[in-house]
């Protein structure tokens, strides 16, 4: 078994054994870029390490030092010797990248002898003595544990001391003091001295890298992004260099195009000597990118040179990590960077109008889930704001809440269903879970690469960084612009897009296509086979709908219409109805309000097909609750000029209520139930939608109505209640004198209808599954009950991989669908069939949809983008 490859035998595909950072420094490393030679420790070790109980595994640190020595004869540097000492970073690298989650070790090799050495050779004992405080720092945090503000307050005080405000106008005496500083907080926390063999410090880093696969932070960062525990982390050992030498070096993070905007421009910072992370931590605030070709033209020239060569190898969009050392370039790391869902559709679009990549790749390159990001409203840009302050840019979208100065808070405050706007002088990934309950993001130090940046991106969350005109006072809690104070809890805006930040709350408007967007869905439509509807139940939202490309309403439920406040009081005369002439009266008063409904929906949708569900939930949830009134007859009872008649039918009310009140309403009198029970309820509806139709016909419009049937369980229901809408149709068309066309279909969202799907079949035209049922019947999981009392530790204990009603369940629910295909289309070959619950708009359920050949999916109109590109990616 090998477990340790130098970068010049990896290669870019091998990221499942050399995580991503190995694979990209040795593909570099093949293609003649100049990398500084290192070796990859497999993540192969790491998951060995894990089953032996954090233990190496036997023959990997023979493998290490055999490399070791190889590089020692590379450099001519030896570790440990004062002449010319080996130093190396020893890095993560996990096989899909987690920025900040994994932590670095530089300039490990140093000691007490070696950096006097590395002083004296290089005359440059600033530098030496830098390196060494960096390395006891990182090393004393990431590897011994501990805390980084230890450290930290030594540094602000050293620089307070000197009375300057970066640390780079410090000393090398100065650095000096603040070793021997550093050297004793690690004795005090460790109880031993900082460890002086290189070799035990390199092993320890290791053992290090490999249990942070483990921390809090990795778990977490895993866990919001879905990826897999057991992949394990790589471990990169690479020869130093160095941009803290002096002002002709430095150290950037660039990108091949703007991860905010998509704009193909480079785009990037730097810092002038700067060693690692400086420019990531926000220590001070970088320059852009395009200053570096003032400074060092021939370097800026090689790098743009570089930056094109590696989008054009990787044929995509490249994240790059670099150092300059005494005006050198090396390249240190490289990888698919990430982007907003702007960004992303503008660079597939545009690599593909480059000929760079083809259609079908442009369609994968966009993540479904993330194009909600454009499909959320943003700021009014006719509003008038109230703009207090500007930052960077750092990640688009706006948003509003209350100012929190805490993650611990924000997460608080977020749970009990307050909006908030996490602000402090940068953020770690100690803040994440704050980050993922904040609204949105608001710094006042760093760069658009900084920690907050970076995860913001990622999350999609609104972000604004590098404020420099906010001063926050952590002590009380609050933020000064000028003389405007903000305290925790006022509300403020952010717009990410701009960097403004603004007092208050602003207006949104609704979102819009952009024209590469809307390319890309073009696409998306040429290549995919799957139908895309969706679900609305109001004239507006078929319209909303159909300006995002649903080609068919897939479901309007009938019910909210019912909801109206108008209406409510009529639909609760024909429930209470005690004889039909009762019941009667109701429903004619019902029936033009219905017809109005229809008229406008399948208007709205004319020359597409509209799927119109009668109604379907429990009665009971038209009525008043029973608690409520009960209370209402006591204190009608205790007033002695009480009105007696009133008194009376609030009685009768409740009688009607509680009599109408069932265990399992869910599994109760709803669906099609009620068309058998009360069929002059559902005819009612049928009626509307046919004078609808009639109407529309006449006027010149083409419409096709589906009448769907839900809850079915049986062919003869279904039979039934087909009858009673073909008959309701007939006397319309006689009515009316116009022919028109109509189909009738069922939802199939019981087990029983999926298993008798073949019978059922011939009574119906299509059939949609109702998977949010489907899946409440099939798992026997109330679902308003799941989410809030056993859902989680069925995620948490991973016996369920995804919470089923967001994710379609292919295992159980899915074998029902597949089964109902096969058998439906048994006996009717062109059975149309389409999904209208939640999944219909989740990428991966939508994927199944079109695995199994279904002819449609169908979700909200906001999320018709998504399902039409996800169908897409589905074929390719
Ligand atoms: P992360 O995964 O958090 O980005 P990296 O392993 O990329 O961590 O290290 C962070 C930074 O440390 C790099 O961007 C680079 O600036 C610096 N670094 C890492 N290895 C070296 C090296 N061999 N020489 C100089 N700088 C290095
Ligand atoms: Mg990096
Ligand atoms: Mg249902």
């Amino acid at each position: 078994r090998k477990y340790v490859y130098t970068f010049s035998e990896g290669r870019a595909d091998m990221k499942g054994l050399l995580g991503g950072k190995g694979a990209n420094l040795a593909e570099m490393t093949n293609i003649g870029l100049p990398v500084p030679p290192g070796f990859t420790i497999t993540t192969e070790a790491c998951k060995e390490f894990y089953i032996a109980g954090r233990k190496f595994p036997a023959g990997m640190e023979e493998e290490v030092a055999e490399k070791v020595a190889w590089l020692e004869q590379t450099l001519g540097k030896k570790f440990g010797d004062p002449n010319g000492p080996l130093l190396v970073s020893v890095r993560s690298g996990a096989v899909i990248s987690m920025p900040g989650m994994m932590d670095t070790v530089l300039n490990l090799g140093l000691n007490d002898q070696t950096v006097i050495g590395l002083a004296a050779g290089s005359g440059n004992p600033r530098w030496a003595y830098d390196c060494y405080r960096r390395f006891i720092q990182m090393f004393g945090n990431v590897v011994l544990g501990i805390e980084h503000h230890k450290f930290e307050a030594v540094l602000e005080e050293q620089k307070y001391k000197r009375n300057v405000q970066y640390d780079n106008q410090l000393t090398a005496e100065d650095w000096q003091e603040v070793i021997e500083k550093y050297k004793f907080i690690v004795r005090k926390e460790t109880s031993q001295d900082f460890p002086q063999d290189p070799k035990e410090q390199l092993y320890k880093a290791i053992y290090a890298v490999f249990n942070s696969w483990e921390n809090d932070r990795a778990i977490v960062y895993r866990r919001i992004h879905k990826i897999p525990d057991d992949l394990g982390t790589a471990v990169n050992v690479q020869a130093m260099v160095f941009g803290n030498m002096g002002d002709d070096c430095g150290t950037g993070v660039a990108f091949t195009r703007n991860p905010s905007t998509g704009e193909k421009v480079l785009y990037g910072e730097f810092l002038t000597n700067a060693q690692g992370e400086d420019v990531v931590a926000g220590i001070r605030t970088p320059r852009p990118i395009d200053r570096l070709q003032e400074e060092m033209p021939d370097v800026y020239q090689q790098f743009v040179r570089i930056c094109t060569l590696l989008e054009n190898h990787y044929k995509d969009m490249q994240d790059i990590e670099f150092t300059i050392e005494r005006n050198k370039l090396w390249m240190l790391q490289t990888r698919n960077g990430k982007r907003t869902a702007q960004a992303a559709i503008r660079i597939a679009v545009e690599m593909v109008e480059e000929g760079i990549i083809t259609k079908e790749t442009a369609i994968t390159r966009v993540d479904p889930a993330q194009l909600d990001q454009l499909l959320h409203r943003r700021i009014d840009p006719n509003a008038k704001l109230n703009v207090i302050a500007k930052g960077l840019p750092a990640s688009p979208g706006s948003a509003s809440g209350a100012v929190v100065f805490n993650a611990d808070l924000a997460e608080s405050l977020s749970q009990q269903g307050k909006k908030v706007i996490l602000v402090g002088t940068e953020t770690t990934p100690d803040d994440i879970h704050g980050m993922v309950a904040a609204q949105g993001i608001l710094t006042s130090r760093g760069g658009m690469t900084s920690h907050a940046a970076v995860v913001a991106r990622g999350m999609g969350k609104p972000c604004v960084c590098g404020c420099e005109a906010i001063k926050i006072d952590y002590e009380n809690k609050q933020f000064f612009v000028g003389d405007i104070v903000v305290k925790d809890g006022d509300v403020i805006s952010i717009d990410g897009s701009t960097g403004q930040v603004m007092l208050g709350e602003v207006p949104m408007i609704e979102p819009e296509l952009s024209p590469e967007f809307q390319k890309l869905l073009q696409w998306a439509d040429e290549i995919r086979t799957l139908g895309v509807r969706a679900n609305a139940d109001t004239p507006e939202d078929a319209a909303k709908a159909r300006e995002f490309g649903a080609e068919g309403i897939g479901l309007t439920r009938t019910e909210h219409m019912f909801m109206a406040q108008d209406r409510l009081p009529i639909v609760q005369q024909m429930i209470l109805a005690t004889d039909p002439e009762e019941r009667a009266e109701a429903l004619a008063k019902l029936l033009p309000m219905q017809e109005g409904d229809f008229y406008g929906i399948l208007k709205a949708m004319e020359g597409l097909p509209v799927c119109i569900r009668l109604l379907d939930p429990p009665l009971h949830e038209f009525l008043p609750n029973a608690e409520e009134l009960a209370v209402e007859i006591s204190r009608l009872k205790l007033m002695t000029d009480g009105d007696p008649a009133e008194l009376k039918q609030k009685e009768d009310l409740l009688r009607k209520v509680r009599s109408l009140s069932e265990f399992n309403p869910m599994l109760g009198h709803r669906g099609c139930r009620l068309g058998i029970t009360w069929p002059e309820v559902y005819a009612m509806q049928a009626r509307a939608i046919f004078q609808a139709t009639a109407r529309l016909v006449k006027e010149g419009y083409q419409v096709e109505p589906e009448v769907e049937i839900p809850l079915v369980i049986d062919v003869k229901e279904l039979a039934y209640l087909r009858k009673l809408v073909e008959s309701v149709a007939e006397e319309v068309k006689e009515a009316t004198g116009v022919n028109f066309h109509y189909t009738v279909g069922t939802m199939i969202e019981v087990p029983r209808a999926a298993l008798l799907a073949d019978e059922i079949a011939t009574q119906a035209e299509f059939f949609s599954f109702g998977t949010n049922d489907l899946t409440q019947t099939t798992l026997g999981f109330s679902r308003d009950d799941a989410e809030g009392k056993f859902m989680q530790p069925y995620l948490e204990k991973k016996i369920l991989a995804d919470n089923p009603f967001i994710v379609l369940d292919r295992k159980g629910v899915g074998k029902l669908m597949q089964w109902t295909v096969e058998n439906a289309r048994r006996v009717k070959p062109d059975l149309l069939i389409g999904i209208c619950g939640e999944h219909g708009g989740e990428p991966s359920s939508v994927e199944f949809c079109h695995l199994i050949g279904l002819n449609y999916v169908s979700c909200s109109p906001y999320r018709v983008p998504i399902a039409r590109l996800a169908a897409a990616q589905a074929k390719v």
